[in-house]
């Protein structure tokens, strides 16, 4: 299962946030693929559609689908050098498919900060140059292996060592490995590698509990969205202290508290969300009497794979797929009228899942 890790300098309110996030905790006998770590947290993907399919079929059950994040404690400056607990925490990186940066933008005077002011673009900078030097590092080692075999006019290694010196022009100019365009053979070096720059990256914003609704004109705040825009990443602005607060509510109770705070969602909703689209993560749903449920994939899958979610029987013997989309079935109102409609398709196994798509899957046993 794809995962997300939490990166952040001390003091930022990284434990903060995932303890909001363990506490909004998904029932994790739900979710028997997810991983048991005290250092990953299960969250349920929030989805207005699933309220509605079972609105729709009056479900015994409905179930949500979940993801994982996974805290990675204090990264420090000099990681890259050992520092700290350096290389391991670079190696829990290395380990996630996506990266939210939380960022203090949070004063407190009673907290201190590692390098005494609250600065998040250098906070930002600070790890991510601890990121660019390791990546540097494994691409010297990989450099060096693959130059000697460039050198005998070996047409992969030709390929790959130019590759690995267009990482290493931009990583000394201290731009992200993500930042790069490539081919689509390129591409496929650069994976191999594992570099920790080229992860899919959103930043967190940590601010006060008092100062959520003026987010927009906190200063802090505004440089770290202008950072970001400059990578094309996302921000999320959150309070860590409030969302612990909201976590431990449930149902009407957090809705309520929301409705005081003067916002809509939550901002570890909105995080989830986002992680999921970061992670390149989308749903689909199967809707029956007993059950309503949604699934995640990831984009790009075909049918079969699909199934193969569910169980690996419905992957060995699939023959069909029943689909329809969300938006279809709600309109007409129900499956049986979708149906009459024409709204349903028999898809097969060249079919490309779609995010949305309400799906019965036949299979032979
Ligand atoms: P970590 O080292 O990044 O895991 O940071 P922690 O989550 O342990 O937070 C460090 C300190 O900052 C703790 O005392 C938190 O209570 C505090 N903190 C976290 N978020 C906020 C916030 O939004 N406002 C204030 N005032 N304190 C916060």
């Amino acid at each position: 299962a794809l995962t997300a890790g939490i990166v952040g300098l001390p003091n930022v309110g990284k434990s903060t946030l995932f303890n909001a996030i363990t506490q909004a905790g998904a029932e994790s006998a739900n979710y028997p693929f997810c991983t048991i770590d005290p250092n990953v947290g299960i969250v349920e993907v929030p989805d207005y559609r699933l309220g509605k399919l079972t609105e729709l079929v009056k479900p015994k059950k409905t179930i949500p689908t979940a993801f994982e994040f996974t805290d990675i404690a204090g990264i420090v400056k000099g990681a890259s050098q050992g520092e700290g607990l350096g290389n391991q925490f670079l190696s829990h990186i290395r380990q996630v498919d996506a990266i939210c940066h939380v960022v203090r933008c949070f004063q407190d005077e009673n907290i201190t900060h590692v390098s005494g002011t609250v600065d998040p673009i250098s906070d930002i900078e600070t790890i991510n140059l601890e990121l660019i030097l390791a990546d540097l590092e494994t691409v010297a080692k990989r450099s060096q292996r693959v130059e000697k075999m460039a050198r005998q006019k070996d047409k992969e290694a030709v390929a790959e060592f130019e590759v690995l010196s267009k990482i290493k022009l931009a990583l000394e100019d201290e731009k992200p490995a993500r930042s790069i365009e490539f081919t689509e053979e390129q591409m496929k070096l650069v994976k191999g590698l594992h570099l920790l720059t080229s992860k899919p990256i959103l930043y967190v914003a940590n601010v006060g509990e008092d100062e959520l609704l003026q987010a927009d004109e906190n200063p802090n705040v505004l440089k770290v969205k202008e950072f970001a825009k400059n990578e094309s990443a996302e921000v999320i602005v959150i309070s860590a202290k409030v969302e612990s607060e909201i976590a431990e509510l449930d149902g009407e109770e957090k809705e309520m508290f929301l409705e005081e705070l003067g916002i809509s969602e939550s901002g570890l909703d909105q995080l989830i969300r986002a992680t999921y689209q970061l992670l390149g993560l989308a749903t689909y749903f199967t809707a029956g009497e007993q059950e309503v449920r949604a699934w995640t994939f990831i984009k790009g899958i075909k049918a079969p794979q699909a199934a193969g979610i569910i169980h690996t029987d419905f992957e060995r013997g699939f023959i069909r797929a029943e689909t329809v989309s969300y938006t279809d079935l709600v309109d007409t109102g129900s499956m049986a009228a979708a149906r009459d409609k024409g709204k349903v398709r028999l898809e097969g196994k060249e079919y490309l899942v779609k995010d949305g798509d309400v799906i019965h899957f036949r299979f032979n046993v």
